[in-house]
C-alpha cells in the first residue's frame, strides 16, 4: 500500500511550484489533487471527477506545469474551457502556480481583439487556455502553433463535448501531435454517455472519482420555494437573508435583464451577465462583484460552469435549471473550498417532476422552505 499523501513535499514537486503554491495558502493537496497529480506527472491520461469548488484547476495545473520545459520556447500545454470568463479564471491561476518558474500561461477567448492576442503569443507564452470558438479562430488565420503541445486538458469536459462544442474540439485536436498526447479531462459531472465518447479520444485513461455518492457539497443547505410570484418571493429571500453575496441564475438572457432592471428600480445592488453582453461589459461587472461593489449577480448559466468567487453565499434558482447537471454547477458557485452556502430554487407549482429529476441525478432531497411573510421582512 502506498502511504497516504498529506502535503505537497510527499509528490515530487519541484521547489518552485511548491512555494508558489505555499504563497497561494495551498498546505495541503485536496483530495483530487492527491490522487491525480502523481498520475499526471507518470504521463498517464486521466478522467478526473470531483464536486465543485474541490479544487480540480490546481490538479491538472500543477503537474502539467511541473512537466512544462523552460527551455522550449513553444506552446506546450493547452486547456480548453466553454466560457471566457472561466478561461480568464484558469489562465491567472496557472500564472500564479508557475511564478517562480516563470510559465507563463495566455487567456485566449473571444471578444478580445485578436490583434492584441496575436502580440502576446509572441512573448514565451507556454500554456494557453482557450475557448473554442476563438481557438478555431486562431488555427484558421495560423496565429497559433500546437504541434509542440504535449498536454491537452479539457476543463468542464462535459459541457464541452456536448453537442455544440464536439466538431469544434475535433478540429483543435486535429491540430495537436497524436503521439504522446497526454489528455486529461475534468468536470464535476459526467454523464455516461458522454464519457464513453471521451474514452474514444484517449489512452487507457485512468479515472479518478471521488466521492461520487452525492454529487453536491454537503455544506451547501439546499431549500426550494413553492410559489406563482418569483420576484416577489425573491425580494422577499434577499431581504430576509440580508447580506451575503448573491448569484441569481435565470434561464434567458431576457429574464436577466428583466429582473435586473426590477431589482435595480428596488434599490439593490445588482449586476447581469450574458453572452449578449459585450466582453468589456461582462468584464466589468465579474470585477464588480469579485470587488464586494455589487451584492448581487444575475445571470444565465453562461456563469455555471467553473467561476470560483471565494465568499458566493447564496445561489439562487429563479428558474429552475432545464438540465439537471446544470442544477449541480449552478449551486457549485457556493460552498467552495469546504465553506458553507445555501443554494434556493423557486418553482412553480407545475415544476415539480423537474425538481424530482434533480434529486434524484444528486441523490439528496431539497428541503421545502416556507417564503418570508412581509411581516417577517419588516422585522
Ligand atoms: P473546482 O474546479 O473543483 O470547482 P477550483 O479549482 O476552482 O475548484 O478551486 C476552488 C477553490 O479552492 C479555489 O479558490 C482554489 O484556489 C482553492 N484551492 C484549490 N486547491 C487548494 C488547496 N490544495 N488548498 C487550499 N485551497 C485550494
Ligand atoms: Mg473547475
Amino acid at each position: 500500500m502506498k502511504s497516504e499523501i498529506v502535503s505537497f513535499g510527499d509528490i515530487a514537486l519541484s521547489k518552485k511550484i511548491v512555494n508558489a503554491l505555499s504563497d497561494m495558502g495551498f498546505e495541503e493537496p485536496s483530495p483530487i489533487q492527491a490522487k491525480t497529480i502523481p498520475l499526471v506527472l507518470e504521463g498517464d491520461d486521466v478522467l478526473g471527477q470531483a464536486q465543485t469548488g474541490t479544487g480540480k484547476t490546481a490538479a491538472f495545473g500543477i503537474p502539467t506545469i511541473e512537466k512544462i520545459d523552460e527551455t522550449d520556447r513553444h506552446i506546450q500545454a493547452l486547456v480548453i474551457a466553454p466560457t471566457r470568463e472561466l478561461a480568464i479564471q484558469v489562465a491567472e491561476e496557472l500564472n500564479k502556480i508557475g511564478k517562480y518558474k516563470r510559465i507563463k500561461t495566455l487567456p485566449i477567448y473571444g471578444g478580445q481583439m485578436i490583434e492584441r492576442q496575436i502580440r502576446a503569443l509572441k512573448n514565451g507564452i507556454k500554456i494557453i487556455v482557450g475557448t473554442p470558438g476563438r481557438l478555431l479562430d486562431h488555427i484558421n488565420r495560423k496565429t497559433i502553433n500546437l504541434s509542440y503541445v504535449r498536454t491537452l486538458i479539457l476543463d468542464e469536459a462535459d459541457e464541452m463535448l456536448d453537442m455544440g462544442f464536439i466538431d469544434d474540439i475535433k478540429t483543435i485536436m486535429s491540430n495537436i501531435p497524436n503521439e504522446n498526447r497526454q489528455t486529461l479531462l475534468f468536470s464535476a459531472t459526467m454523464p455516461a454517455s458522454i464519457e464513453k465518447l471521451a474514452q474514444g479520444y484517449m489512452n487507457k485513461p485512468k479515472k479518478i472519482l471521488i466521492s461520487r455518492e452525492h454529487l453536491t457539497v454537503p455544506l451547501i443547505d439546499q431549500i426550494y420555494y413553492e410559489t406563482r410570484e418569483k420576484f416577489d418571493g425573491l425580494c422577499r429571500v434577499l431581504d430576509v437573508e440580508g447580506t451575503g453575496k448573491f448569484i441569481i441564475f435565470c434561464r434567458t438572457k431576457k429574464n436577466v435583464d428583466d429582473i435586473l432592471a426590477s431589482l435595480e428600480a428596488r434599490g439593490y445592488m445588482a449586476g447581469g451577465l450574458h453572452g449578449d453582453m459585450n466582453q468589456a461589459q461582462r468584464q466589468r461587472v465579474m470585477k464588480k462583484f469579485r470587488d464586494g461593489k455589487l451584492d448581487i449577480l444575475i445571470a444565465t448559466d453562461v456563469a455555471a460552469r467553473g467561476i470560483d468567487i471565494d465568499d458566493i453565499t447564496h445561489v439562487i434558482n429563479y428558474d429552475i435549471p432545464q438540465d439537471h447537471e446544470s442544477y449541480v454547477h449552478r449551486i457549485g458557485r457556493t460552498g467552495r473550498a469546504g465553506r458553507s452556502g445555501i443554494a434556493i430554487t423557486f418553482i412553480e407549482p407545475r415544476e415539480y417532476r423537474q425538481l424530482r429529476l434533480i434529486e434524484k441525478l444528486i441523490k439528496h432531497k431539497m428541503i421545502r422552505g416556507q417564503l418570508p411573510t412581509s411581516a417577517d421582512v419588516l422585522e
